[in-house]
């Protein structure tokens, strides 16, 4: 995947301001560029979109997972013609509710501030600059939307756009390349209070119990990983750690597309600063493991207690979806791929006998 090819799909998610149960705009996105590239695309019944490219529907199912929302305001109810009671969803912490911080309204994108704190957990009161047309629903830090500058994707909400383009990009991938792949895409919604949207996902008959899930995601820079040094397989999160054998594959199908190309690069890392789609999953039963690119910015807490753009490597972005087109291509080679180190680990053990008997 080049920076061209993915940078227009970022840029118009990243434009689309979501929040918690408020990712209709982002959504009539997505189906707009499925639509668009003749993907086949459709609503379950709590709004969360599964997107399909099945060429070989007899092969495993692999599960692309990301979401659609990033943490924002969700309007309680109107106190006067420009005041309204709000309550924030995400985990952002209580220094960065400053009143005065700009806001923005939606839907209008109208111009207003962050107000008082009002009793009640995370509720505050939103001051609008002028009357709405329509009655505001939900709102948004004002930062900026998208860019790409140094290398890097900066926007409001690097966490899950960047994680929904990569599932779009691998599926316009697979596609053009004619690849036979059985793959599912699923963009869920009201992650960042406590993957709901992926519950009902888990919970429901929309995915093959036989499938093998990934979940894509941004994660907080957290050492070892750094930013720039390739795309993170994620080994778990903040409450799991994800299927070993699928861990191993993803491992087996990274080492591949190195020993190819050099230049791709990749990680592995527990990445403990959130928990991930993949615990939910994991918890329903399915077999589950976890991608992600390093993000900078995490939620949108800049330094010195200031909101802030988050940020993502272009080129760890690109291998996400180099990684994960690579893996629904290796998916009949699974037990194969899995099988590579019991096997080495066999040999060696042969060899361990004889050498320690002697
Ligand atoms: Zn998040």
């Amino acid at each position: 995947m080049t920076p061209m090819d993915l940078r227009p799909l970022a840029g118009r998610l990243l434009r689309q301001p979501a929040a918690p149960y408020h990712e209709d705009a982002v959504r009539a996105e997505v189906e707009r560029i499925c639509g668009e590239h003749g993907l086949d695309c459709e609503r379950d019944r709590f709004g969360n979109v599964v997107v399909r490219w099945q060429t070989a529907r007899r092969r495993r199912p692999l599960v692309l997972a990301a979401h659609l929302d990033h943490p924002g305001f969700e309007i309680l109810r109107r106190l006067a013609p420009r005041r309204w009671l709000a309550r924030f969803v995400g985990g952002v912490a209580d220094d960065y509710f400053r009143a005065g911080v700009p806001l923005r309204l939606m839907p209008g994108a109208v111009p207003a501030r962050l107000g008082i704190q009002r009793a009640g957990e995370k509720r505050f009161e939103i001051l609008a600059a002028r009357p709405p047309d329509l009655p505001p629903r939900f709102a948004v830090w004002e930062l900026e939307d998208f860019a790409v500058r140094g290398g890097r994707i900066i926007g409001r909400a690097c966490d899950d756009l960047v994680g929904t383009a990569a599932v779009l990009a691998t599926l316009i991938e697979l596609k053009r390349s004619r690849a036979k792949v059985n793959v599912i895409g699923v963009l869920s919604r009201a992650e960042e209070n406590g993957f709901r949207g992926a519950l009902t996902v888990a919970a429901s008959r929309t995915l093959p119990r036989a499938a093998l899930v990934l979940s894509l995601e941004t994660s907080r820079e957290l050492p070892p990983v750094r930013m720039g040094r390739g795309v993170i397989i994620r080994v778990g999160d903040k409450a799991s750690v994800f299927d070993s054998d699928a861990t191993r594959f993803l491992q087996e199908v990274a080492a591949g597309l190195r020993a190819k190309r050099p230049k791709f690069r990749f990680q592995r890392a527990l990445m403990s600063g959130g928990t991930c789609e993949a615990t939910a999953y994991q918890e329903f039963g399915f077999q589950s493991a976890a991608v992600c690119v390093a993000l900078g910015n995490y939620h949108n807490c800049g330094p010195r207690r200031r909101l802030a753009a988050e940020f993502v490597s272009l080129a760890d972005a690109c291998g996400m979806v180099d990684l994960l087109a690579a893996a629904a291509r290796q998916m009949p080679r699974y037990d194969a791929l899995i099988g590579r180190l019991p096997r080495r680990l066999r040999e060696m053990l042969r060899e361990a006998r004889v050498r320690l008997r002697a």
